[in-house]
């Protein structure tokens, strides 16, 4: 257990510091804000710790990050007095990749430089990412619990391997110590450092501590004190009228990984019986894992400035699992478990709460902001359609959020159902809609001729997650969504006299006809009809109006059922 021992990286974390070094240096300083964010996630762990065991910040009440410049041995470290780090733990953490999805990721990989770039970005470039200025990185960790002498160093030059041995520490938390590349030493300067954090981290709840320089005699003159640069006070906790755009924005790339600007934010304070403070963001840029269902991060719970969770299937429903942020509750008890947590009415509460927030967000993006909702709408349309069936309570404001392509809309998804009523025809009391397997299919639909020499507007619906939506889409402000495919359609008022006249005649003139197909086709058809529905083609199928959509049949059996 004592002994030295050398390691290789899992073949993810070699192909991940291969991509970084290579990919990522025209943003290099980004080593610096993945160093103090993992510092404030560790911080934050030892006080979670710390409430069932208030021995661990006895010690030291009130934890800080320390970056410290060492301009002689061309170094630069980042300290925490975080929750730190088992020799078990330092091995997997350092020497493995433990996310989920990380197979899609290098799958998604496309060799791209500027592509991959923004990937890495989203997938959380942590703790490697150290290697695009080091050539090599030694970290000198000690668990929070354990003795001074059971404190463990790893070493690394970043390239196949890595080492740990064991070390003493004195107190609790973790130093990742950069040994500076020669042709990154622009970067060991405490004035850079400084600009830099002040740039990217003024958000962190902790104090980030550098040494105090003063000046004399146009001399530097380091005064062996420390002080902090940052706020250190929770950005969410903040009041809004003190907090730039530029600081949302900042800690919108804190929480989401993502190095892109979100689209548009919320930031609350929910009083009453519930007391809690929510600061939501909607992505501009699709995450590589939103299909993933099982993990879903990127919305943090804390309770009275403590983190407790960052699993966003607690707090939100799965439809609105893009959205990334914070919600810190004055009122969770915060010394009970997780698994206890999620089963409490008052994470409910907020759970419902936070999810009429994202709609009003989402409602106000398209009311004033139309083409950043049809942005919005291209990256995560096909999300939020899931929340028709997940969420039958707020369904009739989800159906609002949706946008269509039509026979009217020239391709663009811009159509609204509320748009769509309100051109309805005179006589018209349904919606109609009609579904392809592409939209290029839907649109060529023989089913389409009678309501283009009617001038009727359809919608144009394609692929499964539609066919799906339109299970739970029947209805919306009281008119009737009906599939155009649909056995015997009803045009109701909108088919004029001579037409049924004319319909009738035509059925008995054509009456043997129609008993021949029957006798030919036997028990393949259910039935054979005559119609007045097609201009321009002679024949088309459909299906019994209680029955399944033909495509949607068609699916089913492709997926085995
Ligand atoms: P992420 O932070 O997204 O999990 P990182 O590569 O940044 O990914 O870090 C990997 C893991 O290493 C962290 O999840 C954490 O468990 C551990 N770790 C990194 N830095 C520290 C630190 N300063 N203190 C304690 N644990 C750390
Ligand atoms: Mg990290």
């Amino acid at each position: 257990e004592n002994k030295k021992e050398t390691l290789g990286f899992q073949t993810e974390v070699k192909q991940m510091l291969h991509l970084m070094v290579h990919s990522l240096y025209s943003n290099r300083e980004i080593f610096l804000r993945e160093l103090v964010s993992n510092a404030s996630d560790a911080i934050d762990k030892l006080r979670f710790a710390a409430i069932d065991n208030p021995s661990l910040l006895a010690d030291d009440p009130h934890p800080s990050i320390r970056v410290g410049v060492d301009e002689q041995k061309q170094e630069i470290t980042v300290s925490d007095d975080g929750i730190g780090m088992t020799r078990a733990e330092v091995i997997e953490h350092l020497g493995t990749i433990a996310k989920s999805g990380t197979r899609e990721f290098f799958a998604r990989l496309s060799g791209d430089q500027k592509k991959d770039s923004q990937l890495i970005g989203q997938f959380g470039v942590g703790f490697y990412s150290s290697f695009i200025i080091a050539d090599k990185v030694t970290v000198i960790t000690r668990k929070a619990g354990d003795p001074a002498d059971a404190a463990t160093k790893w070493e690394s030059n970043g390239e196949g391997e890595f080492t740990v041995e064991n070390t003493t520490r004195d107190h609790f938390g973790t130093d990742v110590i950069l040994s500076v590349k020669s042709e990154d030493r622009d970067l060991v300067s405490k004035y850079r450092l400084r600009t830099i954090l002040q740039r990217y981290s003024d958000h962190i709840s902790t104090p980030i501590l550098m040494g105090k320089d003063e000046y004399k005699d146009d001399k530097v003159i380091d005064t062996g004190e420390w002080e902090a640069i940052n706020t250190g006070a929770a950005l969410w906790a903040r009041p809004k009228n003190k907090i730039t755009e530029d600081q949302y924005k900042e800690f919108y790339h804190h929480v989401s990984h993502d190095s892109t600007d979100p689209l548009c934010w919320t930031h609350n304070k929910v009083e009453g019986k519930n007391e809690y403070i929510q600061l939501l963001y909607v992505p501009s840029a699709a995450p590589f894992d939103l299909w993933d269902r099982e993990n879903v991060h990127g919305v943090k719970l804390y309770v009275k400035r403590v983190f407790i969770m960052d699993d966003t299937n607690q707090l939100l429903p799965h439809y609105l699992r893009f959205i990334k942020g914070v919600i810190d509750s004055e009122d969770l008890p915060l010394n009970v478990s997780r698994e206890i947590l999620q089963q409490t009415r008052d994470l409910r509460i907020i759970r419902d709460g936070t999810t009429k927030r994202v709609l009003s967000m989402l409602e106000d993006l398209a009311a004033n902001r139309a083409s950043d909702y049809d942005k919005f709408w291209a990256l995560f349309g096909n999300v939020l359609k899931e929340g028709l069936g997940e969420d039958p309570t707020n369904k009739e404001r989800i159906a609002k959020l949706l946008r269509f392509v039509s026979t009217g809309s020239e391709g663009k998804a811009d159509v609204t159902l509320e748009g769509y009523i309100s051109r309805m025809k005179t006589g018209q009391d349904t919606v109609y809609y009609v579904i392809g397997d592409t939209p290029e299919a839907a649109a060529k639909s023989p089913l389409l001729e009678l309501f283009k020499k009617k001038d009727i507007e359809v919608l144009l619906l394609s692929g499964p997650i539609d066919r799906w939506m339109m299970q739970f889409l029947t209805e919306f402000q009281g008119k009737k969504l009906v599939n155009i495919a649909k056995g015997d359609l009803d045009l109701g008022d909108l088919a004029d006299k001579e037409e049924k006249e004319e319909k009738e005649k035509v059925q008995a003139e054509y009456k043997p006809l129609v008993d021949e197909f029957k006798a030919a086709l036997g028990d393949s058809v259910e039935d054979v009809r005559m119609t007045l529905r097609l201009t321009d083609s002679p024949s088309c199928i459909v299906t019994d109006p209680n029955g399944l959509d033909p495509a949607f049949v068609r699916m089913m059996k492709a997926a085995g059922q």
